[in-house]
């Protein structure tokens, strides 16, 4: 047991995402307090427990003012595997981190520098360069299918969104009653990353154990993620590892690679760039945002109205907003969090509120918040204008949904059929498991 556990969070030394350099520490609690009163995690369980409970945000890394606690580094890992000429790695790359990379380089917050990222991605020398924004797409004819389907069919309410693996371990530690209301659909990254192994590499011809597919995020949680029995096939992971835009920040910069003059180089095409609800993932309330645009087609054959694809109740940087929609005749009642401590208010109060979906994201605004971003002195303006970047670029979209994507439209014809099908639950969907520890 960490014998300084009263004052910092205890790191278990086989966490998949975050560790901690001893000598660094100053022991000034700063991890301990962001983990207690924002994720709701350190304080509700017993410290004297061998099981360390950690829901693998990051935020205590992002919070750690002399660098002691950092991401797990993958950088060695995936220039191993560009080096391995028997192999071909593709990097799909979140929404969110297009508008964050930038900084690793003195760019301002919320500069669009996807098109850099990309080219900066092949220098390194990395096959495939693909868009999480189609995996999100992907996400959003399940999700919007699966609510629909639990409305129509009185199955299971509120469904919760399942794209954020800091919070589906904190339903499976904290609340596994509520395993059930966790959307079945895998998070856009395991979504894209299962049809990069099982669709694409036949495309290509090639073994899906030598294809490595590496997700560059704003995560760290997406390192516990990739590890998931539930996310394994015969070949292996679905995902081989995850790097943070830190730790991609750092191997430009080792590899003497000048940021500022790459030219723009558009992602591979054989999975093209997703929607604008795709891009607004990475911000608190972009999920529901971009769902219910799916599922107001779904289920009147109509394209969303004007308010519905700049649904403003559910936009802005605050930790809990609600918003109401009309689907199937009746109202649908909807809740954005993010910060798990808050989801925690309100799973505790949830029987006497009555939602139909819930998102949860655990860090502060969302993705754009995320534990593998860069860091800063002004985190709170920072996510600001990460989230503004994005719904910025949407704005700029001609495909605004989900369902208007052409390239998913075809995925469907040609490999998974249709949204809940049997092909797209095997390659789409997942299972939760509660979790012990000591209370
Ligand atoms: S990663 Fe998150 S849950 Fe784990 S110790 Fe850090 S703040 Fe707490
Ligand atoms: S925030 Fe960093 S320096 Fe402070 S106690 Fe935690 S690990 Fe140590
Ligand atoms: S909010 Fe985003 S960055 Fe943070 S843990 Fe969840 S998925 Fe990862």
């Amino acid at each position: 047991m960490d014998k300084y556990s009263e004052i910092r969070v205890p790191i278990s030394h086989n966490n998949p995402s975050i560790k901690r350099n001893e000598r660094k520490c100053v022991l000034c609690g700063k991890c301990k307090d962001v983990c207690k009163k924002k994720m709701g995690v350190a304080g509700y369980w017993k410290y004297d427990s061998e099981d360390i409970v950690c829901i693998n945000c990051g935020q205590c890394a992002n919070v750690c003012p002399v660098d002691s606690i950092t991401e797990v580094d993958s950088t060695d890992a995936l220039m191993t595997a560009i080096n391995d000429p028997k192999k071909k790695v593709a990097v799909i790359t979140s929404p969110s981190v297009r508008v964050s990379l930038g900084e690793m380089f003195d760019l301002p917050a919320g500069e669009f520098v996807a098109g850099k990222m990309v080219s900066l991605l092949k220098r390194l020398g990395v096959d495939y360069v693909f868009d999480v924004t189609f995996g999100a797409d992907l996400t959003i004819m399940e999700e919007a299918s699966e609510l629909i389907d639990r409305i129509k069919n009185g199955k299971t309410l509120p469904q919760f969104t399942s794209c954020c693996p800091a919070w589906v371990k904190f339903v499976e530690t904290f609340y596994p009653q509520y395993i059930p209301n966790l959307s079945t659909c895998r998070s856009p990254i395991g979504m894209m990353s299962s049809v990069i192994k099982n669709y694409f590499a036949k495309s290509i011809k090639i073994d899906p154990s030598d294809l490595v597919v590496v997700a560059m995020t704003p995560c760290v949680a997406k390192k516990f993620e990739a590890e998931r029995e539930e996310l394994r096939s015969y070949y292996g992971k679905d995902t081989n590892f995850v790097v943070s835009v830190r730790e991609v920040g750092r191997l430009a910069k080792r590899n003497k690679i000048k940021f500022s003059t790459l030219k723009d180089e558009p992602f591979d095409s054989h999975f093209p760039t997703g929607s604008g609800a795709g891009v607004i993932f990475g911000a608190s309330g972009g999920v529901m945002e971009a769902a219910v645009r799916t599922a107001y087609y779904f289920t009147t054959g109509e394209n969303p109205p004007s308010d519905l694809l700049q649904f403003k109740k559910l936009r802005g940087y605050k930790d809990v907003k609600t918003a109401s929609v009309n689907l199937l005749g009746k109202e649908i009642k909807l809740c954005v969090i993010f910060g798990t401590m808050q989801a925690r208010d309100v799973l505790n109060r949830l029987k006497s509120k009555n939602y139909d979906m819930i998102e949860v994201m655990a860090c502060p605004n969302g993705c754009v918040g995320g534990g593998g971003q860069p860091k800063s002195n002004n985190p709170d303006e920072r996510v600001v204008a990460r989230a503004k970047g994005l719904y910025d670029q949407d704005a700029k979209m001609d495909i605004k949904s989900s369902f208007e994507n052409p390239k998913i439209q075809a995925l469907y014809k040609e490999f998974l059929i249709s949204p809940l099908s049997e092909k797209a639950e095997q390659y789409l969907h997942t299972s939760y498991r509660a979790r012990e520890y000591k209370k």
